[in-house]
């Protein structure tokens, strides 16, 4: 059978005042955290957009875009564990999420294998983590939003 790779990116702002919620985890720390439709979690939220092109099934926007209000303010653990759902429902297993977090801030190097752990246990399924700077370049350089990229790998179910 042959598996099926998806790809998925997303971007959010800083704002002060808002709690910073990335790859599932809260950073009180934090002065400044993601703004959006929901809390802004970008690592989720790549996760989310890389599954659901793997299975063909659209992107964040067309499963749970703003036509959708019950979904407008939903964790990222939440869009993960739904994602995952919907995804093994379509006939997929989950292989694993490879997910990538740029930005300054927060911190992800102390809370990675934190991080990885409540991924993976939304989705059911391994969930890697890896963090990196952008040398001052860029919006997430200079501080103005977090981005993060994901692949995802899912295999067609036995007997799907
Ligand atoms: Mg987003």
């Amino acid at each position: 059978m042959t598996p099926l790779i998806g790809l998925g990116t997303d971007v959010h702002r800083l704002e002060p005042g808002v709690a910073m919620w990335v790859a599932g985890l809260h950073f009180p720390e934090e002065t400044a955290g993601l703004a959006g439709h929901s809390d802004g979690d970008v690592a989720a939220h790549a996760a989310c957009d890389a599954l659901l092109s793997a299975a063909g099934l659209g992107d964040l926007g067309s499963n749970y875009g703003t036509d959708q209000p019950e979904w407008a303010g939903a964790s990222g653990v939440a869009f993960l564990a739904e994602t995952a759902r919907r995804v093994r429902a379509a006939g997929y297993d989950i292989g694993n999420v490879s997910v990538t977090i740029i930005g300054n801030r927060p911190r992800i190097a102390g809370r990675r294998e934190e991080g990885e752990r409540v991924m993976s246990e939304a989705i059911g399924a391994r969930v890697s983590l890896a963090a990196t700077t952008t040398d001052a370049l860029g919006l997430t350089g200079r501080g103005e939003g977090v981005a993060a990229m994901a692949v995802a790998l899912l295999m067609p179910a036995v007997g799907g």
